[in-house]
């Protein structure tokens, strides 16, 4: 969704309040596709701040489905989001090339924004639970329901001091 910043842009001391709808259904970015489970509106606040010049304030919350990255079931990973962005008319010049691609003209481009949003504050790991004891690598049984037949072969540490000596001593033969 695309929302007219022109106003708060250009008039002195103007302060906007929109709620805006995000119109994607799928989240899409270098890390996957994750299906949007629940969205908040989201509520900006752009206030002028100079001319060509604003700040905004934006709030959502935005719930996807992730998977754990132990076990790999279902998570519902919710983004609680804050923040205030600065926010250029396209006649103001900047030294430094503006990367953002947020900004078509005067419009914001939500979409672009929250998606970019996202991204920031994606989470270091997704667990089901703080706890979740992940699948066996060798049988692939979701440990979180019971243990699996192939725990039992742990190696001995003991047995490992007596295969070093043995590799030693045959070294000397
Ligand atoms: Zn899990
Ligand atoms: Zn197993």
């Amino acid at each position: 969704m695309l929302v007219n910043l022109s106003d708060v842009l250009t008039s002195a001391d103007k302060t906007e309040n929109y709620k805006a709808e995000l119109e994607m259904q799928t989240y899409h970015c270098r890390l996957g596709d994750f299906p949007i489970v629940r969205k908040k509106p989201v509520s900006l606040k752009a206030t002028n701040i100079g001319s060509g010049k604003a700040e905004l304030d934006v709030q959502t919350q935005v719930v996807l489905m992730m998977s754990c990255d132990r076990c790999l079931k279902d998570v519902e990973y919710t983004f609680d989001i804050s923040f205030s962005i600065e926010v250029l008319a396209p006649s103001i010049e900047t030294e430094e090339p503006n990367e953002d691609n947020f900004m078509e003209g005067y419009q914001l481009n939500v979409e672009s924004l929250i998606s970019r949003e996202l991204l920031m504050n994606w989470p270091m790991k997704v667990l089901c639970k703080t706890d979740c004891k992940g699948i066996c690598k060798v049988c692939g049984k979701d440990l979180n329901t019971g243990e699996c037949e192939c725990d039992a072969f742990v190696p001995d540490p003991r047995m490992a001091v007596i295969k070093d000596i043995f590799n030693a001593n045959n070294k000397e033969v």
